[in-house]
């Protein structure tokens, strides 16, 4: 009965055991400098309605331009901004750029939403909604046109505050989704009281689906389970024609993927949403096949 603690592994190197590695350091002091260089871009990524065709928004996507690193995914800086404070000013800049870029298509014709993803220690500080309502304002974009994505751990964190901003942000009219459902310590007891419009099922279930049973049949139960919740369902991660299809069928809401397009140079925005595409001659092909 006791083997078991005593054979507690010894010491193994892991990297965040060197969080004050010359490395990490020189990470930190070269984000803080990207802050104010303006070394960071966004990209977006189309969600796209399963049953309609139409794009329900546009995730900004951070990434780093460094000129020595070259370009640095989101994956590896913002676990490190969020350690060491810089998230908040972060997320300020992602809100302020993404609203502005929104508003900027909605100039040009294109009255897209954009959704932006939220740190759960950014949901934690005192002035968060104040800054999104003032940013809003700056940009001329009503509050629907926002969607903020958020982790299960931002609200697991401090339940009752987290709560309470939430309630906030739906009361100033913003859409809020919960980001990568099934990749971290989800609560049932939470999602059934979150007052969220949509879920995004994780990638990581998403996309093996095709090849792997156990995969599709963990993302038909969370499409059921996010419906039973009567919110809408995303499902994040949608590499090929197969996925799209059985996610139809089993009824997913939304979709989002590789499959449909790679994250996009602003640029490349009103283009691409002009440009014809594979799942609207899919979803064309069915309907004649219906009459
Ligand atoms: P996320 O919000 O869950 O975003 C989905 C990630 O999956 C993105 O990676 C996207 O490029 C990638 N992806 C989309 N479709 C596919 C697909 O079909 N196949 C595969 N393999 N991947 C796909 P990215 O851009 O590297 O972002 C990673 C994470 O970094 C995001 O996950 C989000 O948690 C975080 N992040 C990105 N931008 C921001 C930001 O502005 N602020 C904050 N706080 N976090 C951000
Ligand atoms: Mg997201
Ligand atoms: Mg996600
Ligand atoms: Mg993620």
């Amino acid at each position: 009965y006791y083997a078991k603690s005593t054979r507690t592994p010894a010491q193994v190197y892991t990297p965040r055991a060197d969080v004050n590695s010359a490395a990490r350091l020189a990470l930190v002091s070269d984000l803080r400098w990207a802050l104010l260089n303006e070394e960071f871009r966004l990209q977006y990524q189309p969600k796209v309605s399963i049953v309609e065709g139409r794009v329900t928004s546009l995730e900004a996507l951070i990434r780093w331009h460094d000129p020595v690193r070259g370009v640095v995914g989101p994956d590896t800086f913002i676990p490190v901004a969020e350690q060491v404070g810089l998230i908040s000013d972060l997320t300020d800049w992602v809100l302020a750029t993404s609203l502005r870029q929104c508003r900027a298509w909605q100039d040009q014709g294109s009255y897209v939403s954009v959704a932006v993803n939220v740190s759960p220690p950014t949901l934690h500080d005192t002035d968060f909604v104040q800054g999104v309502r003032r940013h809003l304002e700056l940009a001329g974009i009503p509050p629907h046109r926002l969607t903020l994505e958020i982790t299960e751990g931002a609200v697991m964190r401090d339940p009752a505050h987290a709560l309470r901003v939430l309630h906030d942000l739906r009361a100033l009219g913003v859409r809020l989704s919960i980001d990568d459902l099934g990749a971290g310590q989800s609560s049932l007891t939470y999602l059934r009281q979150l007052p969220v419009d949509e879920v995004k099922i994780d990638k990581s279930f998403v996309m093996g689906m095709s090849e792997v049973a156990d995969d599709d049949a963990i993302v038909c139960a969370l499409v059921n389970l996010v419906h039973t919740l009567r919110l809408a369902v995303v499902a994040e991660g949608v590499e090929d024609e197969r996925t799209w299809q059985r996610l139809r069928q089993i009824g997913c809401d939304t979709a989002q993927g590789y499959w449909l397009s790679r994250p996009l140079d602003p640029e490349l925005v009103p283009g691409w949403l002009g440009a014809p595409h594979r799942y609207i001659d899919l979803l064309a092909s069915e309907r004649g096949r219906r009459r």
